[in-house]
């Protein structure tokens, strides 16, 4: 086929189209915005809500292949896909949306999350902070991202009057890490897994700031048990395309911190930085193509996000000749909004 749908509209779309385009396919948006970044690059953009039976329908008889650059797009509406045309599937999906089955998941296949409680109700929480201990972190259960909907507690009394949302928290304990780090994974249609080199990934109020190679030796140490638990994961979902999962360098080995169902911002670094990009090597895995190598370019790279008003800053950000700026072309540089970001390799 030659249309691949995308399911969301936003920065990781946009650059998931420009991958296709250079591999000769057209691209299809699907969003509820209207101000699409990736609808600004594609060949076709649909704006309708997630729930308008129709207006999916009509999108996917347009489409080859569908996938997803957003992990909170609404699964019932998918069900009435044709079988096979969704790529991650449904169950990747399900399963990343929720924290608390996804920490079960992992559990299952042998993964550590921190320490955690699900809280789905307003009398749950002080027991769930007297069993985990504090300090800890309450995040809703769903819909999370660049830490919205999360709050730090130090001490139990912090906790109380905290209203849990309809739809669940989980409290966890807070993780002594030495170290943030990702395993990005592509898996293909015949299940063969290759991994691009694990960053260490630095974030600022809940917003990762920067990706960065080489990790330390705490970090690499780590890698290789951390790639086996998101090779299982990826397996038992019957994954095909990029997965991410975050990890915790700690004393103890690696904490699993959540998965992202997608191409993902610590590997932005790959267009420039490894021999194939994430985002060529999802558009491969979804339509059935032989996987591109993943090997880094150079062992050294940095990838830093421009959030808010640092985007404005274009003379300086291209002041070094070595570095490649991507903008979104988001309107307004809202505080905490991932505008574009700037990659040096070498
Ligand atoms: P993303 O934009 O990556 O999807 P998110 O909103 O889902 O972010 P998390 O990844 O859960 O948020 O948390 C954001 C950051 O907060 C983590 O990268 C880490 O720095 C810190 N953090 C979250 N949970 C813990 C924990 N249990 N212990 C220590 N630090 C934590
Ligand atoms: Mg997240
Ligand atoms: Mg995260």
């Amino acid at each position: 086929g030659s249309t691949i749908g995308i399911l969301g509209g936003g920065q990781l779309g946009r650059m998931l189209a420009v991958a296709a385009a250079q591999l000769g396919y057209r691209c299809h948006v699907y969003s509820p915005e209207s101000d699409s970044v990736a609808a600004e690059v594609a060949a076709r953009f649909t704006c309708a809500a997630w729930h308008d039976a129709a207006a999916l329908a009509q999108f996917a008889a347009a489409c080859d292949v569908i996938t997803y650059e957003f992990e909170n797009v609404p699964v019932g509406p998918l069900g009435a896909l044709p079988h096979g045309l969704l790529a991650p599937g449904t169950r990747a999906l399900e399963v990343a949306q929720d924290r608390v089955r996804e920490k079960h998941f992992v559990e299952d296949v042998g993964g550590t999350p921190a320490p955690y409680a699900a809280v789905d109700h307003d009398s749950e929480l002080a027991g769930a902070v007297d069993r985990i201990g504090t300090p800890g972190i309450l995040k809703t259960r769903r819909d999370g991202y660049d830490g919205k909907g999360q709050w730090r507690f130090e001490n139990a009394a912090e906790a109380q009057g905290i209203r849990i949302p309809q739809s669940g928290s989980v409290y966890e304990g807070m993780v002594r890490f030495e170290r943030e780090f990702s395993v990005i994974l592509v898996r293909g249609h015949d299940g063969e897994v290759r991994f691009w080199d694990s960053p260490v990934n630095t974030h600022r109020d809940g917003i990762l700031a920067r990706s960065e190679l080489p990790a330390p030796a705490i970090v690499t140490e780590q890698v290789a048990a951390a790639r086996a638990l998101a090779q299982r994961v990826a397996e038992a979902l019957g994954y095909v395309g990029v997965m991410t999962a975050e990890f915790f360098a700690t004393a103890d080995g690696p904490v699993f911190n959540e998965m992202a169902p997608r191409v993902h911002n610590s590997g932005h670094w790959t267009i420039e930085g490894a021999v194939t990009s994430q985002f060529e090597n999802h558009v491969r895995a979804i339509c059935g193509l032989p996987l591109g190598d993943t090997a880094s370019l150079s062992g050294r790279m940095v990838m830093q996000n421009l959030i808010g008003e640092e985007c404005l800053a274009i003379e300086q950000h291209l002041s070094d000749p070595a570095a490649h700026l991507h903008l979104y072309g988001k309107a307004e540089p809202r505080p905490g909004r991932k505008m574009g970001h700037l990659t040096r390799v070498g």
